[in-house]
């Protein structure tokens, strides 16, 4: 049998793979078992923050993977402890939990927002209020906090205490919040899954301003957006705001598991010993590889990002078969005048790897993809669309 026959036979059918067997890769460009190269725009659906093997990131695992590869979280380590003080040093946030996923990250958020709430307002203010159309994760509790149906069906009974306000409605917000007792507000500023949608900034402001009215917490879901991803290190940062809890995952490990929840002042001192814990969470591996990620992601590597974005824009707004490009930074959605799915195979079948959310064609580009790449996968792409 060959790789995609085995795989069949033996992995659980959850996903729905493009038929390429991919082997290695360098950057932004990976390899297939036939030896045929892709540029790639996904990154690992916004993983791979640095692409593939990129070899600061290298040598940092490397050099901790010889030294320690896992203690528990019984022994202090050093890379958790450096990794967070650079988290908080770069957000103003003030503590870290460390786990392993965007999940799990919010399942974090979610137990302190409870705790929170109910050791200064009482138990039953244990509602978490999310928006429609985002995405916040695949376990009961985070589905249950997914603002979208058709991730619910079958699943049920979700997690309780979850109530969906409509995205970019603050009347909406506010009656949720008022007709049920909330210890918080969850959402992701771009809404990836949900179709690479920005929340417009007079809505998240005043989210922001009815949270702290109303005295709940501000959780900003930012393991998609995050990391430099939207061209400023997190993407509530566009929008001037100071959420209470931030969570984080895909691009802060380059390609490594972890998740990472924030706590500012407010919820710094919730989380006390026995209240939550992680076999993997800081793991030494993971975070030696999201400390040299996350010390790389500097101004002028904003700045990059800012004008890659801008240059994918301007190459593509307009152009034939493009009805509209959303997004922010190098997380960009395209809505096509041709069916999305048609564009992506004839881009793959063309050498360049790019991503769907919901009808859209979505671009993850890595965030240092050099600019003669990401030219040519334009120009493949702006060819695909045309009809
Ligand atoms: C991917 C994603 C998650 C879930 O992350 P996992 O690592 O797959 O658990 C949660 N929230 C957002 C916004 C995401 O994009």
């Amino acid at each position: 049998m060959n790789i995609q026959e085995l795989d069949h036979k033996y992995i659980a059918s959850t996903y729905a793979r493009f038929p390429v067997t991919l082997v290695r890769g360098k950057g932004s460009v990976l390899e297939d078992d036939a030896g045929k190269e892709y540029i790639d725009l996904t990154s690992g659906i916004a993983v791979n923050t640095f692409g593939i093997a990129d070899d600061e990131w290298l040598e940092a695992v490397k050099a901790q993977l010889y030294k320690l590869q896992h203690t528990s979280n019984l022994y202090y380590t050093e890379p958790c402890a450096r990794l967070a003080r650079l988290l908080c040093e770069r957000t103003g946030m003030k503590k870290v939990f460390f786990s392993n996923s965007g999940a799990e990250a919010n399942e974090c958020a979610i137990k302190v927002a409870r705790k929170y709430a109910a050791d200064k307002k009482g138990e039953e203010y244990f509602n978490i209020i999310t928006l429609t159309g985002s995405f916040h994760g695949r376990t009961i509790t985070t589905l249950a906090a997914t603002g979208q149906d058709s991730f619910h069906a079958d699943f049920r009974p979700l997690t309780p205490g979850f109530i969906y306000a409509e995205a970019d409605n603050l009347d909406d917000l506010y009656s949720k919040i008022r007709a049920n007792k909330a210890a918080a507000v969850m959402f992701e500023v771009v809404q990836g899954e949900g179709g690479v949608n920005p929340l417009p900034k007079e809505f998240v402001k005043g989210m922001e301003k009815i949270a702290e009215e109303e005295d709940i917490l501000l959780i900003a879901d930012e393991v998609q957006i995050g990391n430099g991803r939207s061209g400023m290190l997190y993407g509530y940062m566009n929008y001037g705001i100071k959420p209470d809890i931030v969570t984080t995952a895909k691009g802060l490990g380059g390609g490594l598991p972890i998740g990472a929840t924030l706590l500012g002042e407010k919820t710094a001192g919730v989380l006390t010993p026995g209240l939550h814990g992680s076999t993997f969470g800081g793991n030494p591996v993971c975070c030696a590889a999201a400390l040299s990620i996350l010390s790389r992601i500097d101004e002028k590597l904003l700045q990059e990002v800012r004008h890659k974005s801008q240059y994918i824009v301007g190459r593509l707004d307009g152009a034939p078969g493009i009805r509209k490009i959303t997004g922010l930074g190098l997380m960009l959605g395209i809505e096509t005048e041709k069916d999305s799915s048609a564009v992506i195979s004839e881009c793959l079948e063309k050498g360049v790897l790019v991503l769907k959310a919901k009808d859209k064609v979505r671009l993850l580009p890595p965030l240092n993809i050099s600019m003669e790449e990401l030219e040519k996968a334009v120009a493949v792409l702006k060819e695909a669309c045309a009809v």
